[in-house]
């Protein structure tokens, strides 16, 4: 992610901070002087700041630590402003798994707290009511009650069954036991949008701008999960015999330069098959390259020295799905095949970036 910084790594995960948590820390300063609060309160309030993102880092690790042991692996941790982002590749394959990678940030959190609250009443602290607690917090000398509430707000917020919150996934994962997951993913988007809904009707009683950005944030966040669980989904039911493209032309490999101008016209593929006796792939002749050879010298000239490879043979039965996971730069175009290793058809990347547009 741009504007982000390397602060740390562990166990092969980098952690970045992102520029505009600076901003934050600014605004917790600014706010202060504005207030005419003392300077050590001030540094009190970055302070707390500080320790709750050690704990949103450490809720972070708790999903990737657990996506370790299933075998996702997590690209990175993003700290921002608002929250932080474990980014992995990819949703794990069994509801069981997803269930305890979600399960496993909040986890965190409730270890924070129950780690915490017994050294609160250690050093002195007095019992307090969920009033006096909710009022307290923000004391100046209270910094391990005011982590505890925090700790105890990250749980409830995380928690909330929408995306891209982790009771999102929760929901989405227990739907998945019983549904497909593109219909688990459809209902606990929907229940998602619900909060999202109920959370801008607050705002708007309440004038609560900072809910009234949630609410929209959700609400986003929810249609793009389910766009991209159905994408996802459409990418491993499009079977590569299926959608592949049949409007090329093949040509021998004994054939010449010239043989292969006069078929171009009837050729609507930038490409052509070349094949031997035996329909067996030999490679592909590209238009662009056929185009160079347009003059007089060339025409009884084999097309084989301009045969070339360098594309992805795939199974008719193969799926988009893993067929792009195989996919590199350098294959232009894919060659799809059936059982007796004959072409029968291909595809390229503007055909590939359609075909994912329309899913
Ligand atoms: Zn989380």
């Amino acid at each position: 992610m741009s504007g982000s910084f390397k602060i740390f790594e562990y166990r092969n995960i980098p952690v970045f901070v992102h520029w505009t948590f600076s901003l934050l820390l600014l605004w917790v300063v600014g706010l202060g002087f504005m207030n005419n609060m003392a300077l050590a309160e001030i540094a009190f309030g970055l302070g707390i700041i500080l320790c709750l993102f050690v704990c949103v880092t450490l809720h972070e690790f708790g999903h990737a630590l657990a996506g370790l042991r299933y075998g996702v692996p997590t690209q990175d941790i993003i700290l921002s402003p608002i929250g932080g982002v474990a980014r992995m590749n990819r949703i794990p394959e069994k509801p069981v798994q997803e269930l305890i990678i979600a399960l496993a940030g909040p986890m965190v959190n409730v270890i924070i707290v129950i780690v915490l609250l017994p050294l609160y009443f250690l050093l002195g602290g007095e019992r307090l009511s969920m009033e006096e607690a909710l009022n307290a917090y923000s004391e100046f000398n209270q910094p391990l009650l005011a982590l505890i509430i925090l700790n105890i707000f990250l749980i409830i917020f995380n928690m909330i069954p929408a995306f891209p919150m982790d009771g999102g996934r929760v929901l989405r994962s227990l739907l998945s036991f019983k549904f497909s997951r593109v219909k688990a993913t459809l209902i606990a988007v929907r229940i998602g949008q619900f909060f999202a809904v109920l959370f801008a009707i607050l705002a708007f009683y309440s004038n609560g701008i900072f809910l009234a950005v949630i609410a929209v944030f959700v609400f986003m966040a929810a249609q793009q999960e389910y766009k991209s669980v159905k994408v996802q989904d459409g990418l491993a039911n499009a079977l590569m015999g299926e959608i592949a493209l049949k409007n090329y032309k093949t040509l021998a490999g004994s054939d010449t330069i010239g043989q292969a101008i006069q078929l171009a016209p009837f050729n609507q593929a930038p490409l052509f098959v070349v094949t031997n006796e035996t329909e067996q792939l030999m490679g592909i002749l590209e238009k662009a390259v056929l185009q160079k050879l347009q003059s007089e010298a060339f025409t009884d000239q084999s097309i084989l020295p301009y045969v070339r490879s360098g594309f992805l043979v795939v199974n008719e039965r193969d799926n988009l799905k893993n067929v792009l996971a195989r996919f590199s730069e350098k294959n232009v175009y894919i060659l799809v095949v059936n059982e007796q290793e004959v072409v029968v058809g291909y595809l390229d990347i503007p055909f590939i970036n359609e075909y994912i547009k329309s899913l």
